[in-house]
């Protein structure tokens, strides 16, 4: 079977030649293993940051080793009675066909209460995002106006529709306009903007006239300093992601804004899901109280066959992604 390896640290956007397609053998499977073969993984903007060799909240991946991420598996043999022949299970595992994995690292996911390919979605890592940087930082108040970008994306679109279940108002900011026509006419957002338009600025001071209360941060450069600009006195920023300069080669050193942060007394704030890793639980079960009463809608954008893993992950930075990227691997 075949894994995805490392070999280059990548400057600017990712090469095929900075990966290798390393051929492994099957080895059979030791007391308290599992063998599983992939179904489905998952592709993020985070790692691109992993690529690089600097010290970050997560660690670097190493050259010569498998990328790893979110991945949806089938247990095709266990050696555990935790699990059985069949079940499906997710968890952070290599970019391979198959993985040999200790029990404890991975988690079951029951097929009958929604579509397996959620748990890398909305119901799971990205999802998550959107629900603890928007209630806990944003703290999003019935009637303010909340602006987000990377808005059609898997992290942007539920930071949307939690907005409106909190009774405010929903902005989003995002790179076509058929993304805007999504997020308007599929999501319910009240208003949405296209960034790669000459009228933006102009577009977004008319979408957020009121002025902004919150602002959900996926992407930073430009387009976040427009928002910026825009703030109310007492609002919230919330740093979720800067994806527009995750290829740079040297970090990007922004124009002076802060002031604005002073003379509107807001406030930023920076976060990972890591931060709220002891309340993940209370967030997954109000995220799928949400689900199953049809209070969020989700995306997915799904490209066949683990060939095309890097071209989905380099899709993730032209925007080729309508909510949560997907790779899919094989059938259970
Ligand atoms: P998305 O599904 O949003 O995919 C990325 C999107 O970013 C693309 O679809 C594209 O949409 C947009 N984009 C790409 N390049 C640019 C650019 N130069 N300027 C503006 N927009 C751009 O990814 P996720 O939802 O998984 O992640 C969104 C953000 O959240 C990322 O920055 C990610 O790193 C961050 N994140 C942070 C976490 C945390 O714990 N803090 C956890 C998970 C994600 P478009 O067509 O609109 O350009």
């Amino acid at each position: 079977y075949r894994e995805i390896h490392l070999i280059n640290r990548p400057e600017g956007t990712p090469t095929d030649q900075d990966f290798a397609f390393v051929e492994k053998d099957i080895p059979s499977i030791k007391e308290n293993e599992l063998l599983l073969k992939t179904l489905y993984l998952s592709v993020d903007p985070y790692m691109r940051g992993r690529m690089r060799d600097v010290k970050s909240y997560v660690a670097p991946y190493k050259l010569n080793e498998p990328m790893n991420g979110g991945v949806l598996a089938e247990v095709l043999d266990s050696k555990s009675d935790r699990f059985q022949q069949g079940d499906i299970v997710t968890g952070t595992l290599n970019w391979g066909e198959y993985n040999i994995v200790q029990a404890n690292a991975v988690q079951k996911v029951d097929p009958s209460i929604a579509p397996i390919t959620t748990r890398l979605g909305v119901l799971g890592m990205t999802g998550l995002t959107a629900y603890f940087g928007l209630l806990d930082i944003g703290k999003p108040q019935a009637g303010e106006t909340v602006v987000v970008s990377g808005a059609a994306g898997a992290v942007g679109s539920i930071v949307g529709q939690i907005a409106k279940l909190k009774g405010a108002r929903a902005v989003g900011i995002a790179g076509s306009d058929e993304k805007v026509d999504y997020l308007v006419n599929e999501l319910g957002f009240d208003a949405a903007v296209n960034y790669k338009k000459d009228s933006f600025e102009d577009d977004l001071k008319k979408a957020v006239a009121d002025g902004v209360d919150v602002y959900f941060d996926n992407v930073g450069g430009p387009v976040s300093d427009a928002v910026i600009l825009e703030l109310n006195r007492n609002s919230r920023v919330v740093l979720c992601g800067t994806i527009s300069s995750y290829n740079n080669p040297a970090e990007d050193l922004g124009p002076r804004i802060q002031w604005k942060f002073i003379t509107t007394s807001s406030m930023m704030k920076g976060f990972t899901l890591g931060d709220y890793a002891s309340e993940l639980k209370t967030g997954a079960v109000e995220m799928a109280k949400w689900f199953q009463e049809g209070k969020l809608k989700y995306e997915e954008t799904i490209i066949e066959g683990f060939d095309q893993t890097l071209e989905a992950f380099r899709g993730l930075f032209e925007g080729s992604n309508l909510g949560k990227q997907l790779v899919k691997v094989a059938d259970p």
